[in-house]
């Protein structure tokens, strides 16, 4: 069920252009970006969506947020500043059931979303 193509880009079966990882977290760049910078950061552990999220995920989504904050500041753009997102279910435009942050940057983002 939570089997998705993220997780063969965690175990490295298809390919993606990774640019961070940690022992809980792996980030890669959107194959299709909306922004000039747009990378998923997502836990190595699949959960489906932020429904299924518990208490015992509340590390683990932490870790996400700040993983792409932390990546923010090592790029040199987290000052001027950036999005993240995190998508649920039809309405939210989820796509890919294992959950992922979207971390957008590179253009003035706009308010409201789309
Ligand atoms: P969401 O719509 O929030 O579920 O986001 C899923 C995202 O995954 C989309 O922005 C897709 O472009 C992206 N995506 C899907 N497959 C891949 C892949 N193989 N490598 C990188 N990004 C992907």
């Amino acid at each position: 069920m939570s089997e998705t193509i993220f997780s063969k880009i965690i175990r490295r079966e298809i390919p993606a252009d990774i640019v961070y990882e940690d022992e809980n977290v792996l980030a890669f760049r959107d194959i299709h970006p909306q922004a000039p910078v747009h990378v998923l950061f997502i836990p190595k552990q699949p959960v489906p969506t932020l429904n299924d999220a518990t208490p015992a995920h509340a590390e683990l989504l932490g870790r996400l947020m700040l993983a792409a904050a932390g990546w923010a500041k090592s790029q040199g753009f987290a000052d001027d500043g950036y999005r993240v997102v995190m998508n649920c279910n039809r309405d939210g435009g989820q796509t890919v059931f294992h959950i992922h942050l979207h971390l957008l940057a590179g253009r003035a983002m706009h308010w409201p979303p789309g």
